[in-house]
């Protein structure tokens, strides 16, 4: 999927107020109704569908009149909600090239004001096929239905804060720079991915280093889990560097055993098929195995010695805890609920629509628009954190985060979803060495005002704009 990060320039704080609004209302809707999206976003007489009709030409938004009017994002809305925080943050100022086309998700590079050119990878759950998806992804399981967007963004949160613990743990993974909602901002790594590679000067040494790793990684209490050719980057100096974490598991995990084997033998079959290699090379901790057959050297997962630990004592930090995961997953075989989810074949017309052209670097500059697309979205939409106008009851009471992301107030899942928004500040936050203070998800609150749902000042305010 490509992405023209070019309308950018070109949609006004209003756009970007109405598309929040479409955001938080899929919350508590699949399709949520044009009259909700207008009582969120608070516009003037009329203002809200005007905008809906220019967002729904950036394709931004999706239509559907089928049970009644009303809009859903496309991944492309959501990337713009994104890339327009994380730019607001400063982390980045533009959109280059796509650099990689995973399974389910994008990679591009960005660049930062100094030049600086970062890795973005925007999470796209349920590109493949549900099923393929529901079966591999451990969050999937036992659940009936799903809604992508939550999904792309926990995936999001989980691989950041992996990424984030391994590196600090001297595992060679990129450096984990910031995230938001379905993105991940990371360096970017010089090299190619092993797949690429017809090649190699030191086909042992190499071969050792990536079986050690999902041995090292067994013996930190995790497995890769999709551990194979296309998610291990290799560069001229044959330096390994591994990537792609949202399905990584603990080696507690009911089906651990099945995944260590499944990822040792994943290198085993690569390079056997690729280098010819026999795989009897394999040296634990650096001593040569004497023995006779490949299976012998094998790695097994009874053999190794496995800190099943590490995720509560070093995730923790990162804001996503072993307890937390186990909530989640939980959560979501826990949850039949219809609101929110969406079919496959939709998914793919999400995906299908937000299919627009790849621009230039240069021509790129999401920022700096004269028409204010450099309004902050962080600051605009902690206004909008009042935005039940009519008190109506059975609209979302929605808030959100000071990132622009949404909570629900009205459901069972609002608890959860706090946590959620927490663990991610943390995650976020530790990333950057806690170089920003962590402000209230509420500004106004933060200024001594009351709880913006029960303060009617707070509400006219935030309808104001
Ligand atoms: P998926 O989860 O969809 O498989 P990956 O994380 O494996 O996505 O990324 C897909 C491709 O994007 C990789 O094979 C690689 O070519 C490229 N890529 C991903 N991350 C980086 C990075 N940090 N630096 C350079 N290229 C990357
Ligand atoms: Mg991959």
């Amino acid at each position: 999927m490509k992405l023209d990060v070019d309308a950018l320039r070109y949609l006004s704080r209003e756009d970007f107020r109405v598309l929040t609004a479409v955001e938080m209302g899929m919350r508590n809707h699949e399709i949520v109704p044009s009259e909700l999206i207008d009582r969120i976003a608070c516009l003037k007489h009329g203002g809200t569908y005007k905008v809906l009709k220019n967002l729904l030409k950036h394709k931004l938004v999706h239509h559907d009149s089928s049970k009644y009017d009303g809009f859903r994002l496309t991944y492309l809305g959501y990337d713009f909600l994104a890339i327009k925080t994380l730019v607001n943050r400063g982390v980045f100022v533009s959109v280059g090239r796509q650099i990689g086309v995973g399974k389910e998700s994008d990679i591009f590079e960005v660049a930062t004001e100094d030049g600086t050119i970062y890795a973005m990878k925007l999470h796209r759950l349920g590109r493949t096929s549900f099923r393929a998806v529901k079966s591999k992804r451990d969050y999937l399981r036992h659940r009936k239905s799903f809604n992508w967007l939550y999904l792309s963004r926990l995936a999001a949160l989980k691989e950041f804060a992996f990424m984030k613990a391994l590196g600090e743990h001297g595992f060679p993974v990129p450096n984990a720079v910031d995230c938001n909602r379905h993105c991940i901002i990371m360096s970017l790594v010089q090299g190619y991915p092993l797949v690429q590679v017809k090649e190699l000067q030191n086909q042992d040494v190499v071969f050792q280093t990536i079986l050690g790793l999902v041995v090292r990684l067994a013996e930190h209490g995790l497995i890769h889990c999709d551990f194979n050719e296309f998610n291990i980057m290799i560069d001229d100096d044959e330096n390994i560097t591994m990537i792609d974490f949202p399905q990584m598991v603990s080696v507690s995990h009911r089906n651990a055993q099945m995944y260590f084997d499944r990822d040792v033998e994943g290198v085993y079959k690569f390079f056997r098929r690729r280098f010819s290699h026999s795989g009897e090379d394999y040296q634990e901790n650096g001593h040569e195995t004497d023995s006779e057959s490949e299976e012998n050297e094998r790695p097994s997962f009874s053999s190794v010695a496995k800190s099943a630990g590490f995720l509560d004592r070093e995730l923790a930090a990162s804001g996503f805890t072993r307890r937390d995961q186990e909530q989640i997953e939980s959560f979501i075989e826990g949850s039949e609920s219809e609101d929110g989810s969406i079919s496959a074949e939709e998914i793919e017309d999400v995906n299908s629509m937000s299919s627009l052209r790849l621009t230039d670097m240069q021509d790129n500059t999401v920022s700096n628009g004269e028409d204010g697309a450099k309004d902050d979205v962080l600051c605009s939409v902690s206004e909008s954190s009042a935005l039940d106008c009519n008190n109506d009851d059975s609209d979302p009471k929605v808030s959100t985060n000071e990132d622009g992301e949404v909570s629900e107030d009205d459901t069972g899942d609002a608890v959860l979803e706090r946590r959620l928004l927490k663990q991610r500040r943390r995650a976020v936050a530790a990333a950057q060495g806690a170089k920003k203070a962590i402000s209230s998800r509420n500004s106004y609150k933060e200024k001594g005002g009351k709880s913006s749902q029960s303060n009617s000042k707070a509400i006219r305010q935030a309808c104001k704009w």
